[in-house]
């Protein structure tokens, strides 16, 4: 078949991987001129894993990785208040686990097509015309072309969902957190393997040191820290978060004031993309854009592979009866996504408590993370992915 991929993230490319092992002829579509650079990191586990594996990626990923040693949660003085060893994770997940880049692993994952997929940056579908047999797409740039699916990979802001579904507002569901990410070049001090946090009443910024002297600054905020309604435009981010995180104390002065050095800066509501489907005629969406279970989750790439890897397969045992595949992709995935969501909420109401006593008492809980018999009960549950990666004879 001839399938359009609207997305270059982390679906996107792993989608095109594994239908182009089973013959399909893809396009695929990215918004941006090139591959996104820089951005967050992300913890990288799971299904996510074994699929990097089924794809000969993990040597590359675990180079491009950070084996983060420690959370350290300190105080207004930098004087350590909670936190935990990582080496929870590492033991619980059996070593299959790591920290990157979410952009170095879209890049890896884009570096394994090989040139084998055609490839349009710096364009976008804008309309799909489905009559039942095939589906005309439209784009911002190029002219129209023909396909017999078209797939949105196109994350959590998904134009291909707004398109063959409806608008974003009727799926997205708030955590009630904004996040802000940034580098920065020359930062000091540095905390080689260490992921940093200060957390105050509603807020909390995180710095972790990166390679070649970059460091990586997270914020998470309540929405009342936020004074208009709607994501600030581009240039209105850094005034949104020395307005957040002025009074907050630890480095934070210095770290706003290095911000203000900075062009590229992510920021964006902390949200779920909750769908009953996920496909409509010849038209589906992977990822973020069928089900952003959020940062919260700590395991969207991960999920984003899986669900690549699924639709895939469910397509090549169909033989073409998308229909069919379509069905199946849906059925096995989405109660997993559902529990996984309804996980990150619970998370997330842990995440940044309203009050210093709520802040206190998370930071004690997160030392009982040393405990093992705890936190295999918390963790171990929570890494558990119940659910079996089928094995389609590509
Ligand atoms: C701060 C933060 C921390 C996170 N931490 C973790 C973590 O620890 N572990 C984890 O597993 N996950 C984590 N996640 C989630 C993870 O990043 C996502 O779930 C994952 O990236 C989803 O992959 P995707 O391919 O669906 O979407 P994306 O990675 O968002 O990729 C979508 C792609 O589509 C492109 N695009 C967008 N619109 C268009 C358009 N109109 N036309 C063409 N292209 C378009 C974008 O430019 C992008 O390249 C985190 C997320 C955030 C925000």
């Amino acid at each position: 078949m001839r399938i359009a991929i609207n997305g270059i993230g982390i679906a996107g490319p792993t989608l095109a991987y594994w239908l182009r092992r089973s013959g399909h002829e893809v396009l695929l579509i990215e918004k941006s001129e090139r591959l996104r650079t820089g951005g967050y990191i992300v913890d990288f586990w799971g299904l996510g894993y074994d699929i990097a594996e089924k794809m000969g990626l993990m040597p590359r990923l675990r180079e491009l990785g950070y084996q983060v040693e420690e959370v350290r949660l300190v105080d207004q003085r930098g004087r350590k208040s909670g936190g935990f060893d990582v080496d929870v994770f590492r033991r619980l997940s059996k070593g299959r686990f790591t920290s990157l880049r979410r952009s170095d692993i879209a890049a890896t994952i884009y570096g394994a097509l090989d040139g084998s997929v055609e490839t349009v940056f710096g364009d976008s579908v804008t309309r799909i015309e489905d009559d039942g047999h095939r589906v005309i797409v439209g784009f911002d740039a190029a002219a129209d072309r023909e396909f017999d699916l078209v797939v949105g990979a196109d994350g959590m802001h998904s134009r291909v969902r707004q398109l063959a579904f409806e608008a974003e507002a009727n799926f997205e569901f708030s955590l009630g957190y904004h996040v802000a990410a940034f580098e920065i070049e020359g930062y000091k001090p540095r905390d080689e393997l260490v992921y940093m946090g200060h957390g105050v009443p509603g807020r909390q910024v995180s710095r972790f040191s990166m390679r070649n002297d970059k460091t990586l600054f997270l914020f998470i905020f309540r929405d009342e820290y936020l004074p208009s309604i709607g994501l600030p435009t581009a240039s209105e981010r850094k005034a949104a978060l020395v307005n957040a995180f002025a009074d907050v104390g630890w480095e934070c002065p210095q770290i706003l004031l290095a911000m203000q050095q900075v062009d590229d800066i992510y920021f964006d509501r902390v949200s779920q993309i909750r769908m009953d489907r996920w496909t409509k005629g010849r038209t589906a969406l992977v990822g973020d854009a069928a089900a952003c279970v959020s940062l919260m989750a700590g395991e969207g790439t991960g999920l984003a592979m899986a669900e690549a890897y699924v639709l895939a397969g469910e397509l090549n045992d169909s033989k073409g009866d998308h229909v069919a595949a379509f069905a199946r992709y849906q059925e096995r995935l989405i109660p997993l996504l559902k529990e996984k969501q309804r996980a990150a909420v619970k998370f997330a109401s842990a995440f940044a408590p309203r009050t210093r006593l709520g802040v206190a008492f998370r930071n004690i809980a997160s030392r009982c993370l040393q405990l093992p018999v705890l936190a295999e009960f918390v963790v171990g549950r929570e890494l558990r992915d119940d659910f079996v990666l089928p094995d389609y004879g590509f």
